[in-house]
């Protein structure tokens, strides 16, 4: 079991200026920030990102999204820090979510759902290296 994951406050979430209540539910959730960064992927990053979606109908549109505007990418560290993240974001669906979760608190639709979350050890580290260097983590 490995003790970091990586996540994103996608575009409707900084859009709708939530960095903020979001990174606080973060922190009050015990997970320590190693990496951090302001930042707007481009479509092909967006594409490649997300690849293992490549066949999936919303992969056109998940990329468009997810390169739309600018997002805030981090490493998280914590116990079980995969698992625990994704309750914290809730499900896929805010519709779906369950109560205090964060998606269920900013995100708008299944769509345009506010964060993103690792959803196993090797993505976590594929994830975190897609964005920082080694020198970019602390
Ligand atoms: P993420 O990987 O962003 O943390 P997730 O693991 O909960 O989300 P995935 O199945 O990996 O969900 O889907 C990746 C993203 O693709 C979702 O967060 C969502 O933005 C988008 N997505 C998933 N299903 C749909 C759908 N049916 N229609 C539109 N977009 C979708
Ligand atoms: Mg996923």
């Amino acid at each position: 079991m490995s003790n970091r994951t990586f996540t994103m406050i996608k575009p409707d979430a900084v859009k709708a200026g939530n960095i903020g209540n979001i990174l606080q539910m973060i922190n009050a959730a015990g997970f320590k920030i190693i990496a951090m960064k302001y930042t707007k992927i481009s479509l092909d990053q967006a594409g490649k990102f997300y690849e293992v979606h490549k066949d999936r109908p919303f992969y056109g549109e998940l990329t468009e999204f997810m390169s739309s505007g600018p997002i805030v990418a981090a490493i998280l560290e914590k116990e079980n820090a995969v698992a625990d993240f994704r309750k914290l974001i809730g499900a896929t669906n805010p519709a779906q979510a369950e109560e205090g979760t964060i998606r269920k608190l900013y995100a708008a639709s299944v769509g345009e759902n506010a964060v993103h979350g690792s959803d196993s050890d090797d993505n976590a580290k594929i994830e975190g290296d897609f964005f920082f260097s080694g020198l970019e983590r602390f």
